[in-house]
């Protein structure tokens, strides 16, 4: 039978994708590799603890998941603005540097910055307030460093705050994202709470599901080859389309279509640990504002949402930028560091799972973002969306997916 559309692959970017298309009125098959719907917003249950597939939050000001999710149904509960900045041997509270930038003057002085900083992110928010999303993508793109650097921003303000706290969200130190990532990111802050859904993260790709016909969907099913009538499984059966979606991540994208896909990736590692008492009792994000040390950021979900775990125990959640090779190694360096900064209760911490993600975001290093939304027609019948035609998040994911379906919908009528 003649599929009118075969969408491949049901992350986000396929789910909103098929979403647009089921809108329209257009038949579809949404087609996985994998068991269960989500790509990288995936949730395991071990122990009884809500295991993210690598930490990640949700930002409620994300505009294009505004449009397409139901807030209250998936019980969203929020961090608390702001962090807590580990800084010169002790902890340090950052309250909201987003939206009471002065404000938290007092917090912050010693030693993470200094007044003029404050200032200066005051300044940073009322121009990333200023005009649409749209046009946070259409200010000049350099690097996110050279953009904090020519905002005048002090090393300490850099060092211990901005790189822990934008490397954990674009998954690299260095902050060699496009500056046009970091004013989408400051504006989503500053506008919106970052929050996880009480069933972990792994809730937003299955409300999509929910709302698609049930038969529309079909996982385990791995797409070998494409082409504009057809696509053919790992298993040699083929089916027919009038248009296929490629919505993969970028290095299956580049296998299943040729040219020039952009294949390069930021990794990340997440442990997880059960804690018979939390190390931070508070719903906030850790940042290592030092540079020593593996652990780049930290948090404790079950303080966030008790949800993620049984009663009477915590989940400790701990992000190391990169994939280095030897986990043992890495686990212990990990314990070390984390025995420094809340002492010998982490003697008692139960590594629960370690995740490797070697491909967990798109890299965007200028000029990636020159072209904020990259076309979605790949060749007559052939279309591709994924985070990687437009930013390296939630939102981006789903925005690419509509567009795709609404340039299918255009060609076929
Ligand atoms: C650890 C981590 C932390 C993150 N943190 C955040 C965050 O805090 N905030 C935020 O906004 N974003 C975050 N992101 C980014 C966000 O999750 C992604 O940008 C988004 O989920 C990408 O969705 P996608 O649909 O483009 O791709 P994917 O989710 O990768 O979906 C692609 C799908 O294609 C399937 N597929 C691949 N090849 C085939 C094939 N040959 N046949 C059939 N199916 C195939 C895969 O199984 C997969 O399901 C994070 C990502 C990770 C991994």
């Amino acid at each position: 039978m003649t599929n009118e559309v075969v969408i491949v692959g049901a992350g986000l970017a396929g789910l909103c994708c098929a979403r647009e298309l089921h809108h329209r009125g257009i038949r579809f098959r949404l087609l996985d590799a994998a068991d269960g719907v989500g790509g990288r917003v995936r949730t395991d249950v071990v122990d009884g603890f809500r295991l993210d597939r690598g930490f990640q939050v949700f930002l409620t000001s994300y505009p294009e998941a505004q449009k397409v999710l139901d807030y209250p149904a998936l019980r969203l509960t929020p961090f608390r603005p702001g962090a807590l900045v580990r800084a010169a041997g002790a902890f340090h509270t950052l309250t909201d540097p987003w939206r009471r930038p002065v404000a938290a003057v007092r917090s912050l002085l010693a030693p993470v910055g200094s007044l003029a900083d404050k200032l200066r992110v005051a300044r940073l928010r009322s121009r990333a307030l200023t005009g649409s999303v749209a046009d946070r993508f259409r200010e000049p793109e350099t690097t996110t460093l050279d953009a904090l650097k020519g905002n005048g921003f002090s090393a300490a303000m850099i060092d211990r705050f901005f790189r822990p706290f934008l490397g954990g969200i674009f998954l690299e130190p260095e902050l060699s994202t496009s500056s046009r990532m970091f004013q989408f990111v400051f504006r989503m802050f500053s506008v919106g709470e970052a929050c996880l859904p009480a069933e972990g993260m792994e809730a937003i790709p299955r409300q999509l599901a929910a709302g698609l016909p049930p038969e529309s969907i079909r996982l385990g099913a791995c797409v070998e080859q494409v082409r504009p009538d057809a696509v053919r499984l790992d298993t040699g059966e083929e089916l027919g389309a009038r248009a296929v979606v490629v919505a993969t991540e970028g290095p299956a994208a580049a296998r299943l279509l040729g040219g020039d896909a952009p294949t390069a990736a930021q990794g990340v590692t997440c442990l997880y640990f059960a804690a018979p008492r939390p190390p931070v009792d508070q719903p906030v994000l850790v940042l290592n504002g030092e540079g020593r040390g593996p652990v780049n950021n930290l948090c404790v979900p079950t303080a966030v949402a008790p949800t993620y775990g049984p009663a009477g125990s915590s989940l400790v959640s701990a992000t190391v930028l990169g994939t280095p090779p030897d986990e043992d190694r890495l686990r212990a360096e990990v314990r070390e560091q984390l025995a420094v900064w809340f002492g010998s209760a982490v003697d008692d911490w139960r590594h629960l799972r370690t995740y490797r993600i070697p491909y967990a975001l798109p890299r965007q290093v200028p000029p990636a973002l020159a072209e904020p939304e990259r076309p979605v027609r790949w060749q007559p019948g052939v279309y591709v969306c994924g985070d990687h035609r437009d930013n390296a998040s939630i939102n981006g994911s789903m925005v690419s997916g509509r567009r795709a379906a609404e340039a299918v919908a255009a060609d076929l009528a």
